[in-house]
């Protein structure tokens, strides 16, 4: 009997020792999960000017060395810039704009202008890449310098609008050559800043596919990685009339960020506000909208759909309602400060 109860005693010991052994263990594994990354993780911040407005690269490489991705990511802003820089008169799009009859095209340019026809299709011309001439009629090309003051005579509009226009592109995919007709020039300010952004994450990518972080182009965002591994970043969406108040708050571990908004370029003329984004049926800037957010799972459609969807703003709940079908969710502030959004937006207002 005795010998029996020592038996049982030995079990009921053994049971205790794995018992707390396990506890240990699951304390381990949570004490890790707590603090794994974030003392080890660290950001490199990069900021500079590009692309006429600020940059900031934020990134964390564990199998290279951050700061020199950083630099490598700004490079290649910088290099697209100059490439599609209307205002730079030696620029790679201005040559095109100059030439006649039918042009070969280099494969990022292609798929560039690809793209971009793409989107001026799928938003019925909201989008458009041709309104080169408009543009710089209102003198909203001249990136670096004085923003103009003064509202172009409205038949120097109707004579520009001419000149402009998407369907004045024809691109021939099989030879991969484009011409341009009626003089019209290409502008590609609403989707280059998402095609850099959506390169330097390739590049990043390439280099290191574990990094994580984001680049930011003037508001316009690509997340690189979730912060430390697991967790969102966080990225305010701003009142367009208050700059340091927010409206909301998105969080997001993948995927891309764009706004389009009447408050970074524009002029005050007889207190009326011109800005940067025009309305290629009317050619004046385009009403209805004060601020459009675009989230999407890359950042040329969420740069094209933002501009697109500030174009469109009158048919807002078109905008909200079947943009996402285009790849993008939307939160758009209409002219009378109301907030109009995609059904789906919540889900990234969520802490994930
Ligand atoms: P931001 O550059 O301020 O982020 P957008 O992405 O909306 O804003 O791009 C605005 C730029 O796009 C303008 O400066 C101009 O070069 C070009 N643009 C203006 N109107 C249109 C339009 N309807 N479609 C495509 N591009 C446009
Ligand atoms: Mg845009």
């Amino acid at each position: 009997m005795r010998k029996k109860g020592g038996k049982n005693h030995l079990s009921v010991d053994r049971t205790i020792f794995w018992i707390a052994i396990l506890i240990l263990a699951f304390i381990g594994v949570i004490l890790i999960k707590v603090f794994a990354g974030s003392p080890k993780t660290f950001y490199y911040e990069y900021t500079g000017l590009t692309m006429g407005t600020y940059c900031r690269i934020v990134v964390s490489s564990p199998n290279t060395n951050s700061k020199q991705l950083a630099e490598i990511l700004f490079k290649e802003l910088e290099r697209i810039y100059h490439k599609y820089n209307v205002k730079d008169p030696n620029s790679f799009i201005n040559q095109l704009n100059s030439s006649q009859g039918w042009v070969d095209l280099d494969e990022e340019t292609f798929v560039l202008i690809d793209s971009a026809l793409k989107f001026a299709n799928l938003t019925n011309g909201a989008f458009d890449p041709a309104l080169g001439n408009l543009i710089s009629l209102w003198g909203f090309d001249k990136l670096d310098e004085k923003l103009p003051n003064d509202v172009p005579s409205s038949d120097a509009i109707q004579t520009a609008l001419m000149k402009s226009g998407y369907k004045n592109v024809e691109l021939d995919r099989r030879t991969r050559r484009v011409r341009l007709s009626n003089n019209v020039r290409i502008d590609l300010g609403g989707i280059a800043k998402g095609y850099a952004l959506d390169r330097a994450y390739q590049i990043a990518k390439e280099i290191d596919p574990d990094c994580t972080g984001f680049v930011e182009v003037g508001g316009d965002i690509r997340i690189l990685g979730p912060k430390f591994g697991s967790r969102p970043w966080v990225i305010g969406v701003r009142d367009p009339r208050k700059a340091s108040s927010e409206i909301t708050y998105l969080y997001l571990k993948t995927g891309a960020v764009a706004t389009s908004g009447d408050y970074e370029r524009f002029f005050l003329h007889n207190n009326e506000r011109y800005h940067h984004i025009l309305d290629p049926s009317t050619g004046y800037p385009a009403k209805g909208a004060i601020s459009v957010t675009v989230v999407s799972e890359n950042a040329i459609t969420a740069d094209a759909l933002s501009t697109a969807g500030f174009v469109s703003a009158k048919d807002w709940e078109y905008v909200v309602q079947e943009y996402p079908k285009l790849g993008g969710t939307v939160l758009m502030v209409l002219n009378d400060g109301t907030v109009k959004k995609s059904p789906t937006m919540k889900i990234y207002e969520r802490k994930q």
